[in-house]
């Protein structure tokens, strides 16, 4: 048992990972090792234990995550329920291209696919969602004491096929109707919502 020469391959080989990441708990046969699905690192059964859908892998039944890959997902299945809709279905805006005068009354919104972000005017453009580089809220109003501003615009940069550097795009939120405002309004907070989850991904 005490074999000195071939210790350390065999345990670096079978014991790559032989305690819980999150609480240390040492694997036995009591205690399992259990493999999160979403980052793959291993657990104990209690920091691994819940079961959430993870739907950029195209699991459709929930999966064993750690805790906090479960709240990342979690975050997302939020996401896909009720953000997404709105991104789908879509609002007006008053959109300036780069340093453009004059801004184009256009509807923004996401293709059923979840690749591009489709604007539809008098001209048609589509911006493909993972060539956007920032996305940054533009708001209006600080409430005295604290509160939400109220968002009003928003600014997109992203790098276009065949063009140089970065273009920028700035959707505003038309003053006319009231309730296209307010479709306009949850469609920024939904994209910007969007943007994050986009960005947490990458960093994976
Ligand atoms: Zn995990
Ligand atoms: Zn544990």
């Amino acid at each position: 048992m005490q074999n000195r020469g071939g210790e350390s391959t065999s345990v670096s080989h079978k014991n790559k990972c032989p305690r819980c990441m999150q609480c240390d708990t040492k694997f036995d046969f009591l205690t399992r090792k259990h493999h999160c699905r979403r980052c793959g690192k291993c657990f104990c059964d209690k920091c691994c234990s819940q079961k959430v859908a993870l739907r950029r892998m195209c699991f459709v039944d929930p999966v064993r995550q750690c805790a906090e890959c479960a709240l990342v997902s979690h975050r997302e299945a939020e996401f896909y329920d009720k953000q997404l809709k709105l991104l789908l279905s879509g609002a007006t805006f008053l959109v300036t291209f780069g340093n453009s005068e004059k801004p184009d009354t256009m509807v923004c919104r996401l293709s059923s696919n979840q690749r591009y972000l489709l604007l539809d005017g008098d001209s048609r453009h589509e911006v493909e969602v993972t060539r956007i580089a920032a996305v940054q809220m533009l708001t209006e109003g600080f409430p005295p004491g604290g509160g939400n501003a109220r968002a009003t615009g928003m600014t997109l940069q992203y790098t276009a096929p065949g063009a140089e550097g970065v273009t920028q795009l700035k959707l505003t939120a038309g003053e006319d109707a009231n309730g296209s405002r307010r479709q306009a309004t949850a469609w920024l907070v939904a994209m910007h919502k969007a943007a994050k989850l986009l960005y947490e991904s990458r960093d994976q």
